[in-house]
């Protein structure tokens, strides 16, 4: 069995490119090192963030890594992943609904405009406009995704509830008995991570020629410096160097944020514990896979209820952490825009364990023949010329929001993170947006208050 942590094209690309960044930091010679905004986190947030402000204004801007881009949760999914941008397994009049069209909006305005500009989205994103199926196998999940229909075409998504005969035309592959059903999202799209962050990494890099961006990597931020007076921040540490900010810094670093936190501000004598752990994920990958043809993204309706726990406010990060130590795996198929069969996933609390595991995988799959009769009648040890396995690090928040919020007492320190599973392609963008807004004294385009870090974790 392959297992791939790091993203082959990201990283492959990244040699050079890392000398690249060393050199332009070289050439800064003993000059101050000072930009406008410091990002502390290449995944996909940190990523969308620095473009955010390299896109939208003239700020300078530094991207910092503890390792290269997207080695973490991106990167899981950077490989290819899933990619959802989904909104069929959402609860409208939510906050989380709210920033997740804001989202996909975005993310649907950057395919636009590569195609306005004669570049193929499918190409460059591996965008896809899949449609997409959240399926149940009893009657009463059925009656839950039909009352899902009904709450999303009132929020004005195009959407329909199929029965398991209607399904059946729609999905000819998939067996969920006759007690089954779907909700249908016709307009739900899908994208490739690893195209993704490559075109993302490619246009941020456009600005180093101009003086306005550059990428440190391989070297971990280690503390704050701040005002004397004002509690501003005034730059960052890291192993290597000192970094300057005149007006932000911004920590995006995934599962890492709550630890760095931690780190970052009892250096200060300042307590807040962000309750940000990683949720480990699993995905079995089937290259160039033709034997089961699948026409739309599917995910079991099982899988919602992962966030459903995360959303239960009364429950502590432990208490979650605890429940969910063992693994579960709920389904999920698509085929990738490289014709690859992508089968999800498993969900832990295994600390910051990214090995990939058979026994998980051997789960994956079986779930999976339990949808899919045609992959009951393979054996996967069959497979392993085109398998691969890839392991993330979900950044769990309890409540499962992401925190996108200035920290309490810091005039300009921002944390982004906690995106979970949801992330890459459901929640970047808007909260590049919302980082950006703040940090510029904007008004958000959504609320940011139920993002606020203020409640949702112990000072
Ligand atoms: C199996 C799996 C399937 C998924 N499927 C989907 C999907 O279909 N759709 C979706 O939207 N999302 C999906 N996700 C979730 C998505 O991948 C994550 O939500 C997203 O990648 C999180 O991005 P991030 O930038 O917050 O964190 P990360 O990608 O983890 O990035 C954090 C970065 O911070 C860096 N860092 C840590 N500490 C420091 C430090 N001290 N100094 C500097 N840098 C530091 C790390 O090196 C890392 O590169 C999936 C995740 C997994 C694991």
């Amino acid at each position: 069995m392959r297992s791939i942590l790091f993203v082959p094209s990201v990283s492959s690309s990244l040699k050079s490119k890392e000398t690249i960044s060393k050199l332009r930091a070289k050439n800064m010679g003993s000059k101050l090192m000072e930009f406008d905004v410091v990002v502390v986190g290449a995944g996909i947030v940190g990523l969308s963030i620095a473009r955010q402000f390299l896109l939208g204004s003239d700020l300078e801007v530094a991207l910092l890594d503890a390792a290269v881009p997207c080695s973490s949760a991106t990167g899981a999914e950077g490989v290819s992943g899933q990619g959802y941008i989904w909104m069929g397994h959402r609860t409208p009049g939510t906050a989380l609904w709210d920033l997740s069209m804001r989202s996909k909006t975005l993310w649907e305005r950057m395919a636009d405009d590569l195609q306005n500009k004669g570049m193929s989205p499918l190409e460059v994103l591996g965008w896809k406009k899949t449609g997409s199926l959240l399926i149940g196998r009893t009657s009463e999940e059925f009656a839950m995704l039909k009352q899902k229909v009904e709450l999303l075409s009132k929020a004005g998504l195009r959407a329909e509830c199929l029965s398991s005969s209607g399904l059946n035309l729609k999905e000819p592959a998939l067996e969920i008995g006759k007690e089954g059903g779907a909700a249908f999202v016709p307009d739900e799209s899908q994208l490739d991570a690893s195209r993704t962050v490559n075109f993302i990494l490619k246009e941020n890099r456009n600005f180093a020629s101009k003086g306005r961006y550059v990428e440190f990597f391989h070297d971990p931020v280690v503390s704050l410096i701040r005002g004397s007076t004002s509690g501003e921040v005034k730059g960052v540490r890291t192993s290597k160097k000192t970094l300057h900010c005149r007006k932000a810094v911004v920590i995006a670093a995934g599962s890492w944020s709550g630890s760095l936190m931690q780190s970052l501000l009892s250096e200060l004598n300042i307590g807040l514990d962000v309750p940000i752990v990683p949720r480990k994920g699993q995905l079995l990958v089937l290259e160039k896979f033709n034997l089961l043809p699948l026409n739309h993204a599917v995910m079991e309706i099982g899988y919602v209820d992962h966030q459903v726990a995360s959303l239960d406010p009364d429950l502590s990060t432990s208490d979650v952490v605890d429940s969910h130590r063992a693994l579960t795996i709920s389904m999920s198929a698509t085929t990738d825009a490289m014709g690859n069969l992508v089968l999800g996933s498993s969900h832990q609390f295994a600390g910051f364990n990214t090995e990939a595991e058979d026994s998980t995988i051997h789960y994956i799959w079986k779930r999976a023949g339990e949808f899919f009769p045609t992959l009951r009648q393979l054996d996967l040890s069959d497979l392993s010329e085109c398998k691969k396995v890839r392991v993330g690090l979900r950044p769990y928040m309890p409540d499962g929001k992401p925190i996108i919020s200035l920290v309490p007492g810091f005039p300009n320190l921002l944390l982004t993170a906690g995106h979970e599973g949801e992330g890459l392609s459901m929640e970047a963008l808007g909260t590049a947006e919302m980082v950006f807004d703040m940090v510029l004294g904007n008004k958000t385009k959504v609320d940011c208050t139920p993002f606020s870090v203020q409640g949702r974790s112990s000072c």
